[in-house]
């Protein structure tokens, strides 16, 4: 399906430079001691969830994408509440490993670099590890069992970035955060303003609207990138955050005019209803038939 003019112009071009001045707006909060970080996080997290969901509902993409009643209280919500406690449990998880063998203000050549040669650093080594597991997630029918449960909702709107079975999450929260926030030497102010913008990225990644970034696509995965990723007929961009990888490893897909024409599996019988909630989380340790 070929994109034409936008509809909403100004929530097509407006939208998402909104939400990079918010979180300016919220790091630089934070480094000032106005907010603290964990508070800056959650009033970040809460507002762009509130404007892109708004987003959503006054300027969906395709109506066949949106969320629905059903969607988000039989499949989404025990996602979600999971990914909640999940989270929790890794952040703890990785100050706990980290207080007992790293200095807690950074360390080395890193730690004395400039903050944003810091956080720059962590985005990309973050990215670099995620596209590593992502693209191994997608090759090896085990870890697909694990990362399948992502992909299998034929839709993509905004609660959907929760959607993830929690060793995935595990991957994502607890190894990758560890090895980069803690075990390469960068401060934690640097890690505050990576955590920012990989939130950032990750909402606005799956927001059913038309919004458009035109050349910032080929720095930051966004909206227009992430959706070919869901698309069932073709892989591609495993990044979250930056396309770099994806652009250096031959595996980036930007088409600006064109939407996928379906989303999800290729074959959804192959993979368990993520609605059954405790068939999903238990698939990756089930025995393979074939
Ligand atoms: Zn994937
Ligand atoms: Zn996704």
């Amino acid at each position: 399906m070929e994109l034409d003019k936008p509809a909403k112009p100004v929530l097509t071009y407006g939208t998402y430079p909104t939400l990079v001045l918010i979180t300016g707006a919220g790091i630089w909060a934070a480094l000032r001691g106005i907010l603290s970080p964990g508070a800056a996080i959650g009033l970040l997290t809460g507002i762009t969830i509130v404007v892109v969901f708004a987003v959503e509902r006054i300027n969906p993409l395709l109506d066949r994408w949106s969320m629905t009643k059903h969607s988000l209280v039989e499949r989404d919500l025990p996602f979600i509440g999971l990914a909640v406690v999940v989270e929790q449990i890794a952040t703890v998880g990785v100050s706990l490993v980290a207080s007992a063998a790293v200095p807690k203000d950074g360390f080395g050549l890193l730690g004395r670099a400039p903050l944003v040669v810091q956080a720059v650093f962590a985005l990309l080594a973050l990215d670099l590890l995620w596209y590593a597991y992502h693209r191994a997630a997608h090759t090896f029918s085990r870890l697909w069992r694990v990362h399948g449960l992502h992909h299998s909702p034929s839709q993509l709107y905004v609660l959907m970035h929760q959607v993830f079975h929690p060793l995935d999450l595990l991957v994502s929260r607890f190894v990758i955060s560890l090895v980069v926030f803690k075990l390469t030497g960068i401060g934690p102010a640097a890690a505050f303003i990576a955590i920012a913008v990989l939130g950032l990225q990750q909402t606005v990644s799956h927001v059913n609207s038309d919004l458009r970034t035109g050349w910032l696509n080929y720095v930051l995965i966004g909206t227009e990138t992430h959706r070919y990723h869901h698309a069932a007929e073709k892989g591609g961009n495993f990044g979250s955050v930056v396309p770099v990888w994806d652009i250096l490893f031959r595996t980036f897909v930007y088409e600006p005019r064109r939407i996928p024409d379906r989303m999800g599996l290729i074959d959804p019988a192959s993979y368990p209803d993520p609605r059954r909630f405790h068939a999903a989380l238990s698939w990756p340790f089930r025995r393979a038939t074939a």
